[in-house]
């Protein structure tokens, strides 16, 4: 098949994996008989200084009329000086909202070669396989009331926390959607005991999962989801959540592996293009050097051969190489303390490709 891949590369060590991703790509593609064309966007800081933007009009036409979206990371201290609203971030928050993606997909899976990396006893995150389905644009980050009131002793600031029922339902759905696919069991998390927002979160979710007579399903607070994560991470299959519970859940889940070097993420619309990133951000203090890690990238690419193209064999096949170059116990400088044995980016990426 034939598909068009807006890449946008972004700052620090984004660049570096993208180039990464972009070969493996050439090569399934060659492998199997597919044409990936690759469309480059700026975004995040480069873009800021090629065009005062961080998420430029020619950026958003390119992503729009694109099969899926690959990102490597944006930001970094030299725009950290900026305007909050004019910082590379917002390139990204844009583009989330342009493209309404609204479902952020988070899996954490242990690589039973890379046990020792994580915090949490091998009996504890033995065969861990979890995956974090968050709302992504809704919420508290974009509710109104925004604002300070009043000044000096009197001052108060309000957030405001809101959803409709149909954006609560959607990303249920999706939920519910991955759980069947998978093994059978979604967690879904809130905090009905204090959020009226979170009560009407829980009707619904009762209501969708009628249509999902296959999938067991179970509420529980978000404190208790915070403490199970740690206790006994095994126990979640998949786990649906709002927006701010599921930023801080995820990044808590993605602790429990220790290689943020290795965790990828895909964001999606309900029928336009996904976006496609590593967790791990733009690591300016080994940016340039060649040395980052390019396989939460290429396991972004497993997403995005799974869900944007339906493509299962191939990503099959990738995250089996990611697996070999693993066990036979290549790594780049992040998963190894000898350091004198440590890959480079391309060395990596070139491990992956004979794999495949
Ligand atoms: P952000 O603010 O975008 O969330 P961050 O500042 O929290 O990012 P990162 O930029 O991800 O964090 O970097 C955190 C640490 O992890 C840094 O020391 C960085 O070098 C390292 N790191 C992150 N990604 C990689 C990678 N792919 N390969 C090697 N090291 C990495
Ligand atoms: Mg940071």
């Amino acid at each position: 098949m034939k598909k068009r891949i807006a890449i946008l590369p972004g700052d620090g060590i984004g660049p570096e994996v993208c180039e990464s991703a972009t070969k493996v790509l050439n090569e399934i593609g060659r492998l199997y008989n597919h044409e990936f064309d690759f469309v480059y966007g700026d975004l995040g800081g480069v873009a800021i200084d090629k065009t005062g933007s961080p998420l430029p009009e020619e950026t958003l036409s390119i992503c729009k009329s694109s099969d899926a979206v690959l990102l490597g990371a944006v930001g970094g201290p030299k725009w950290d000086t900026l305007p909050g609203h004019q910082r590379p971030e917002q390139g990204l928050l844009g583009l989330r909202k342009q493209l309404e993606l609204f479902a952020n997909l988070r899996p954490v899976t242990i690589y039973d070669s890379l046990a020792e990396a994580s915090p949490l006893k091998d009996e504890i995150i033995e065969g861990v396989d979890l995956l974090i389905v968050r709302e992504l644009t809704g919420g508290i980050y974009f509710g109104e009331p925004r604002e300070r009131r009043g000044e000096g002793e009197q001052e108060t600031a309000v957030d405001t926390l809101v959803y409709s029922r149909q954006e609560v339902e959607r990303i249920v759905r999706k939920g519910f959607e991955f759980a069947q696919e998978r093994r059978g069991h979604l967690t879904s998390v809130d905090k009905a005991n204090v959020l009226e927002s979170s009560r009407l979160w829980r009707e619904i979710v009762d209501e969708v999962a009628k249509d999902y007579p296959e999938v067991t399903y179970s509420h529980m607070l978000v404190d208790n989801a915070a403490m199970q994560l740690i206790r006994n991470p095994r126990q979640f299959d998949v786990v649906v959540t709002e927006n701010m519970f599921g930023d801080i859940l995820s990044d808590e889940a993605s602790m429990i592996t220790g290689s943020l070097g290795m965790l990828p993420s895909a964001s999606m619309s309900a029928n336009g293009p996904g976006l496609f990133e590593p967790i791990h951000g733009s690591a300016p203090d080994i940016a340039g050097k060649g040395i980052a890690n390019p396989l939460a990238t290429l396991s972004s690419l497993t997403m995005m051969l799974t869900f944007a193209f339906k493509l299962p064999n191939e990503a099959q096949a990738l995250q089996e190489a990611i697996n070999t170059v693993l066990e036979k116990g290549y790594r780049t400088a992040d998963l190894t303390k000898d350091a004198t044995d440590a890959l480079s980016t391309n060395e990596m990426t070139q491990r992956v490709i004979e794999a495949l």
